[in-house]
């Protein structure tokens, strides 16, 4: 096999190997079924187990009360986009948005085709996003059907490092690049979901947990197959479920239980991100990160070099030592580094002694 690389792309990104071992190993004959997972019926009873083990493990893993719903959807975080404001802003109603980033804006883009909506914190200054919103500068509307957040920006590199007390309007959290990072309180949250192809998973699937009283204000004038409480009735199985998906998002899960669950990760990812922040802030001549510190990212550091020209080189020749996917996205360039849960302390380690040697051999 040729050698893998240190993937620190923000997503797909880098999955955990064993993961990808056992789903090698069992991928032409499940369990001895002479059937790969790949065949199976969505209905059958040996994807069934795959459908509950993966289930049980986030229950379990990300201690999800019993009174929230796990499902599996897909559409990507965009299709959430369009869902939320179409299952709960109700006519008449409106809906708050917290800005941070690029995908908040495409998650209001989605809700005003819809409904009523209102800003509860903007940071944007300048054309861009360089921090969360501190408490006091968000100003949820009391009446409001509900209010979004991205609780993980990841072209900019900010992530809130506390949840917004939104009293009792249901706070709705795009969690696409920071779910299960660390250990968090479900019970905050109406409702929660992520593409799994950061931190859970491949592409295909889509994590949501619902809190069932939220299910019964589901809007009964929009098409079944996009209601949230379909999908609960039916246990996301109301058509083809994308089993292969979520067969990897089990494998995953298995790593991560392995690795000692979320308390552990967080262990990880703070060590990985406490490597890299060091790393810029200690050669601050020649690296900067353009993120206020309060707000800095655990999964995707972001930093700028003197010239795009540098930039340019960095991203060439980390690639030629097995370092890839590092740049920045094409909105705002620069470097990004993706530090998602299976990326090993060990590739930071590579990282930063290779920013060492370009800020002494370029800078
Ligand atoms: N939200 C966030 C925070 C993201 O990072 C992304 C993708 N990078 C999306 C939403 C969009 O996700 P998808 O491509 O799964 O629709």
């Amino acid at each position: 096999m040729t050698q893998r690389m240190m993937n620190f792309s923000p997503g797909p990104a880098a999955l955990p190997l064993q993961a990808l071992e056992e789903a090698r190993a069992e991928l032409l004959d499940f369990q001895g079924t002479g059937i790969s997972i790949l065949e199976h019926s969505h209905r059958g009873k040996d994807y069934e187990a795959v459908h509950e083990e993966a289930k049980s493990l986030l229950r379990e893993l990300l201690q999800i009360p019993s009174n929230y719903r796990i499902l599996f959807m897909q559409g990507g975080a965009a299709a959430q986009f369009a869902l939320v404001p179409m299952n709960f802003l109700h006519a008449g109603q409106s809906a708050d948005y917290i800005m941070t980033g690029v995908w908040s804006e495409k998650a209001l883009g989605e809700a005003k085709i819809l409904g009523q909506t209102r800003i509860a914190a903007d940071t944007k200054e300048e054309g861009s996003y360089r921090r969360v919103p501190r408490a006091e500068e968000i100003q949820i509307d009391p009446s409001a059907a509900y209010a979004h957040m991205t609780t993980n920006n990841t072209i900019y590199g900010t992530q809130f490092h506390y949840v917004p007390e939104s009293g009792a309007v249901p706070l709705i959290a795009d969690m696409s690049s920071d779910i299960a990072w660390k250990p968090f309180d479900v019970s905050k949250f109406g409702l929660i979901y992520a593409g799994a192809q950061k931190n859970l998973g491949p592409a295909g699937v889509t994590l949501v947990i619902v809190r069932e009283d939220l299910l019964e204000r589901v809007r009964s004038d929009i098409p079944k197959i996009f209601r949230y409480s379909t999908i609960a009735k039916e246990d996301s199985l109301q058509n083809t479920a994308p089993t292969f998906a979520i067969y990897m998002v089990r494998n995953v899960l298995k790593w991560l239980k392995g690795q000692g669950g979320l308390a552990a990760m967080e262990t990880r990812n703070r060590n990985k991100a406490a490597m890299l922040y060091d790393a810029v802030d200690s050669m601050s001549d020649f690296y900067r990160c353009p993120v206020e510190k309060a707000s800095r990212s655990t999964m995707n550091a972001v930093f700028r070099l003197p010239s795009e020209e540098l930039e340019k080189r960095f991203v060439a020749e980390a690639s030629a030592r097995r370092m890839v996917n590092l740049k920045g996205h094409r909105s705002v360039g620069g470097i990004r580094v993706s530090l998602y849960n299976a990326i090993e302390p060990a590739w930071v380690e590579s990282l930063v002694a290779f920013m060492k040697e370009f800020a002494q051999t370029q800078g």
